[in-house]
């Protein structure tokens, strides 16, 4: 089918445009519209024109297919197609039926009148990439909704229902339904009046107060978005909408190329593009059929099952929850009402919604209740033996055909998997905590998981709103094992001379939400006592700082015990600084025999971050990770990783990766440091010296 067709309706002509899924303003798009514009105002048999998107949107916006390439700015473009429309001799309107967004909104501002449905929503979402509207959102606008609308769309990049718009130039119309039949006739009666065409570029803002607003809104702005160009540029723009369209367009211009070049909204352009990229999976193609998921079941109440179990209520998927004894159960159960509760009194949940979700969730301690479940999650203690136990029970439980998943952080999926006599219907959903809240789902392939349950798994995170991330099978998967080479290297540099705080104050500076010490204690210390124990004892060459299992003796767990690396007081979220871990520092290095020795804050970040990166291109190497994408939205979303740096192995491409090798090699003669931590994994150094970088790798295939 054609992107565009074109029709008559008496003395008018409708134009509509298509372009699956989202009628993206592609380059053979722009070509055909730009057409069927000049058909319309050659034929002295039509006096208006509509112009309407396919389908129950009008576009979202440019075709990000088209992002980095050439047909992006092959004529017409489409600030030059916007510019046709605007200058038609002939009245155009713009039919909104639904979504219209970005360029999509643009389009349609450089139509003369519009008539949107109610709830079609509007917006302009470019701030979010870094990006301001670059085809003349940020002059046309403000002058139909006026400057502080403008400022409030533009700058938070929020979409904004037509009805909320309703009562501004920027609408004609807003109707319940399908606006074609409005816009058609209001085409009619603008071909019968037979008057000039309303350009937007005429009009004038008429706020008094520009300066003001804009100022207030740059305050607002550097508090907020302190790192971020575009916000601020974004209100230039828009202030100049004041003065003569064509300066401001100039203006728009000009600021728009320069934040397209800027490391900020190269990074967030990444990253965008990661996630897209993180839903498709090797040997899962597309069409791959996926299992209907009507039901779940959690297995163990404690932190995580509640939180999972919330996932699935919140998606309106009815839960049982089982557990190992009635205390447990009953306070899963109350960690779920409370959640709920706490929602409702902030006003952010209508008491009837959680009455719906809580209705959806049974409580048992029966095993067999499972049986029917479409999916049962396995979130008991980190214990091989147990899980294998929960394991070989669900096999002999549930119903043929139902997939079966372990929350497991670090533990073998595929032995696990082997505890069934159905491993191909067995993955790792690997949730973060707080569960019901933390976007990042990591999808754990075992060695024989279907490729259907692998589908299906990935159908499931959109369901429940996460953003999926592929992994193989390995002690601590993509995020954990990585984390845990960074936590190394904070204890390390605590070892040396730098404080806790100090550490926390660094990677906050660099931009991560909480710094290592703060998550550790957030998370629970003891959580990685555990683990570290297993994992040392299997490992005694591998240099690692006791200090945090010292931290644990002490009982100090973090802010569950009230203490850990800092000092916690009931009813307040602050960390304090502790004198008792101070003391435990000191004599730690006592023992060891350690002059502490002052660190600066770069040294700090470069090793930190170079940890992650490193270990980074193991995963890669190995194929437990396939892209370095994939490991940048595993940090990103799960990790407080700093968004316009674009993640860790972004961060190091655009370091560049020589760079990188060489700091490593700096950082390996350090007096105390670990030689062996710092040797460059082979695919990273492979990569420096042939000058490419972690983007350009293809991977080992997950
Ligand atoms: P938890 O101790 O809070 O909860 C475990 C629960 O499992 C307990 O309530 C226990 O009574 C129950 N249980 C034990 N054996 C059982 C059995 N046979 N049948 C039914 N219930 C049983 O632990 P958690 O922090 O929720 O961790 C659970 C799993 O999730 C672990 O594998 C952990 O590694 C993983 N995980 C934890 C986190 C985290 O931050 N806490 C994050 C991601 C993954």
């Amino acid at each position: 089918m054609a992107h565009v067709e074109s029709w008559k309706h008496g003395r008018v002509c409708v134009i509509e445009f298509g372009n699956p899924p989202v009628n993206g303003l592609a380059y053979a798009v722009r070509r055909e519209l730009l057409a069927a514009l000049d058909a319309a105002e050659e034929d002295p048999g039509i006096g208006a024109i509509v112009l309407a998107g396919r389908g129950d949107l009008f576009s979202a916006g440019a075709d990000i297919r088209e992002f980095g390439r050439p047909e992006m700015s092959r004529a017409p473009a489409l600030p030059q197609l916007i510019d046709a429309f605007e200058s038609c001799s002939k009245p155009v309107v713009a039919a909104i039926r639904g979504t219209c967004l970005g360029g999509g909104l643009e389009l349609a501002l450089g139509c003369h009148h519009r008539v949107a449905s109610a709830q079609a929503p509007l917006g302009l979402p470019e701030v979010k990439l870094g990006l301001l509207p670059g085809a003349g959102g940020t002059q046309r606008l403000p002058r139909l909704v006026g400057i502080e609308t403008a400022l409030n769309m533009i700058v938070s990049g929020e979409p904004v229902p037509a009805r909320a718009l309703a009562k501004t130039a920027l609408l004609d119309r807003v109707v319940d339904g399908d606006p074609l039949d409005a816009a058609v006739a209001l085409a009619e009666s603008l071909a019968a009046e037979g008057r000039p065409p309303r350009r937007t570029r005429d009009l004038r803002v008429t706020d008094s107060n520009v300066q003001a607003l804009c100022q207030f809104a740059r305050g607002a702005v550097r508090t907020k978005f302190p790192q971020y160009p575009a916000p601020l540029r974004c209100i230039d723009a828009v202030q100049a909408s004041a003065g003569p369209f064509e300066e401001g367009i100039a203006l728009e211009r000009s600021l728009f190329l320069q934040l397209l070049w800027s490391p900020e909204s190269q990074a967030l352009r990444h990253a965008f593009f990661a996630e897209r990229a993180a839903s498709r999976v090797a040997g899962v193609p597309a069409e791959t059929p996926v299992r209907p998921i009507r039901t779940a079941a959690v297995v163990g109440a404690g932190t995580m099952g509640s939180g999972i179990a919330m996932c699935f209520l919140d998606a309106g998927i009815p839960v049982r929850l089982v557990e190992a004894n009635r205390e447990a159960l009953d306070r899963g159960v109350a960690r779920i009402r409370e959640t709920y509760e706490g929602r409702v009194s902030r006003g952010k949940l209508p008491a009837e919604e959680r009455d719906r979700r809580l209705a959806l969730l049974t409580p048992t301690l029966e095993y067999e209740q499972l049986g029917d479940a479409d999916i049962v999650i396995e979130a008991v203690y980190e214990d091989m033996a147990v899980k294998e136990e929960v394991f070989r029970r669900l096999d002999a439980i549930v119903k043929q055909g139902a997939i079966l998943a372990t929350n497991t952080s670090t533990l073998d999926v595929d032995r696990i998997a082997r505890a069934t006599r159905r491993p191909a219907d067995v993955l790792g959903l690997h949730f973060f905590s707080p569960a019901n809240v933390m976007k990042l789902l990591e999808v754990v392939r075992g060695a024989q998981t279907a490729p259907d349950v692998l589908a299906t798994a990935m159908k499931l995170a959109k369901t429940l709103r996460k953003t999926a991330v592929v992994a193989r099978v390995c002690d601590g998967f993509i995020g954990n094992r990585m984390i845990e080479q960074y936590v190394r290297q904070a204890l390390f540099l605590v070892e040396e001379g730098a404080t806790p705080q100090q550490v926390d104050a660094a990677l906050e500076a660099f931009g991560f939400a909480m710094g290592p010490f703060r998550m550790s204690d957030l998370a629970g210390n003891d959580i990685g006592w555990h683990i570290r124990r297993r994992r040392y004892v299997e490992k005694p060459h591998v240099k690692y700082s006791r200090l945090a299992d010292r931290l644990c003796e002490l009982g100090r767990f973090g802010q569950k015990t009230q203490a850990g690396w800092y000092d916690y007081r009931p009813g307040d979220r602050k960390a304090y600084p502790s004198r008792l871990v101070d003391e435990l520092i000191a004599r730690h290095r006592t023992e060891l025999g350690i002059a502490a020795r002052s660190i600066d804050d770069r040294e700090i970040v470069d090793r930190l971050v170079y940890a992650l990166v490193n270990e980074g291109a193991r995963l890669l190497e190995e194929g437990i990770a396939s892209r370095a994408s994939d490991i940048d939205v595993v940090y990103l979303t799960g990790y407080g990783f700093p968004p316009w740096r674009g993640g860790p192995m972004f961060y190091a491409d655009t370091v560049g990766l020589p760079l990188v090798v060489r700091r490593m090699r700096q950082l390996a003669r350090i007096p105390q440091q670990d030689p062996d931590f710092w040797k460059p994994a082979p695919l990273l150094a492979r990569l420096a010296e042939a000058g490419e970088t972690f983007g350009s790798f293809s991977g080992a295939g997950a």
